[in-house]
């Protein structure tokens, strides 16, 4: 007999963390795999954080914190979001937690109840779909293309509006279609949106600032948006800090103390010396960041140049995050070295059995005639992880 809750029952693993943990066990048993499934840099965190952090634990930052973060750091947010965002948040307005996971699972935990719809534009991060599921609330999936650049329009978003719409959740640079909106764009749904007062959108900027498209756009910017958006950030993606899980929200006063209220009965506050590294971190003039972000950019490009000259791969070209999510559907239904591809899911195991590439199905993000490659990794890696996939799928 299950004697697990129909909660946890009912949860999908996380497949990108999933695919992380198989290829992880491959390469133990001493198979050659080159890993494109887990998104997260290859950089070490950069030695001002490091250093900051030494010196927290010297200065004994070693007790509980605030619920919602050291007033240091939400005062340090404030002053990101207005330098980066022109963003006039307060720091009543700023929760810390750990990592932007948890950001988004208070959101969901203080904001939906049963049945409560979220419009989720396809391809979506895959841990939304979950975590809005698991508080009750119902997924809307607007879907996209590589055509439209998977992105959604602001007619597209009216349609999927319901009475029972509460909210409207995605990332900009999106993970995983790496696509970044631009401000008319956002005007045009911010002009929908005017119409249906009680909606809230859920803006996720985790990688604002690994993006090369010159321009970035904070939706609540946009005029009438800043009552009606929580922002979403963090520090995992741009500063090399995934392990050290902060992530933070600015966000309507209510909804501030309703997540602080909620992370006070279930983690308490986020690590204390993470918080007092990311100090620091948010501080920093993002222009150290460049040397990152300028290998991300040419990893891009080379990566973007070795798919297209893989037959039957169609791809948009990402602005931003650094994932690229080719469309595989051409190889639907196709028999490749006696496997039948049926799927994306197929697909990506075909690769990892074939030719040792690990990657993630579109499935999980919403869009299943697509497959997810991280190219956070080495220009030498990316280059041998293609010419494995373009020989097996010749
Ligand atoms: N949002 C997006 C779009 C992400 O890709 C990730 C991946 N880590 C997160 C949120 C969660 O970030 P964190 O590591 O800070 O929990
Ligand atoms: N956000 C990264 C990804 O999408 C990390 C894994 C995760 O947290 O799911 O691969």
């Amino acid at each position: 007999m299950n004697s697990l809750s129909d909660r946890i029952n009912n949860l999908s693993t996380s497949q990108t963390l999933a695919m992380a943990a198989l290829a992880r066990e491959l390469k133990a048993q001493g198979k050659d795999i080159i890993s494109l499934s887990l998104g997260e840099p290859d950089f070490n965190t950069p030695d001002f954080i490091k250093e900051a952090a030494k010196k927290a634990i010297d200065e004994n930052y070693s007790t509980y914190s605030p619920v919602d973060g050291y007033a240091e750091l939400k005062e340090a947010i404030c002053r990101k979001f207005k330098r980066d965002n022109n963003l006039d948040y307060k720091p009543a307005n700023i929760v810390v937690s750990t990592g932007a996971k948890q950001s988004l699972y208070n959101i969901a935990q203080c904001m939906l109840n049963e049945d409560d719809e979220v419009i989720l534009p396809a391809p979506y991060w895959v841990s939304y779909y979950e975590i809005i599921k698991m508080s009750g609330g119902i997924p809307v999936e607007v879907p996209t293309s590589v055509e439209s650049d998977f992105k959604i329009t602001a007619e597209q978003l009216e349609k999927a509006i319901t009475p029972k719409t509460k909210m409207i959740w995605y990332s900009s640079p999106c993970n995983p279609s790496g696509s970044v909106y631009i401000r008319e764009e956002f005007t045009a749904i911010a002009k929908v949106l005017e119409k249906y007062p009680n909606i809230y959108v859920v803006a996720d900027e985790i990688y604002e600032h690994i993006n090369f498209s010159g321009t970035f756009c904070s939706i609540a910017s946009v005029p009438g948006m800043f009552e009606r958006t929580i922002t979403v950030n963090g520090v995992a993606k741009a500063f090399a800090m995934t392990g050290w899980r902060i992530g933070y929200i600015g966000a309507p006063e209510f909804i501030a103390k309703a997540c602080t209220k909620m992370q006070g009965q279930v983690t308490s506050g986020a690590n204390s010396i993470a918080q007092r590294a990311t100090i620091a971190a948010v501080d920093a003039d993002p222009k150290v960041l460049n040397y990152m972000v300028e290998a991300f950019h040419k990893r891009r490009d080379l990566v973007v140049g070795l798919i297209k000259a893989i037959p039957g791969l169609k791809i948009n070209v990402p602005e931003g995050a650094f994932y690229v999510f080719p469309d595989v559907s051409s190889y639907f239904g196709k028999t490749l070295r006696g496997t039948l591809i049926k799927d994306a899911t197929d697909f990506s195991m075909y690769l990892l059995a074939e030719a040792n590439v690990a990657t993630v199905t579109g499935d999980a993000f919403g869009n299943p005639d697509c497959i997810r490659f991280s190219y956070a990794t080495s220009e030498e890696l990316l280059t041998e992880a293609m010419r494995r996939i373009k020989e097996v799928l010749a």
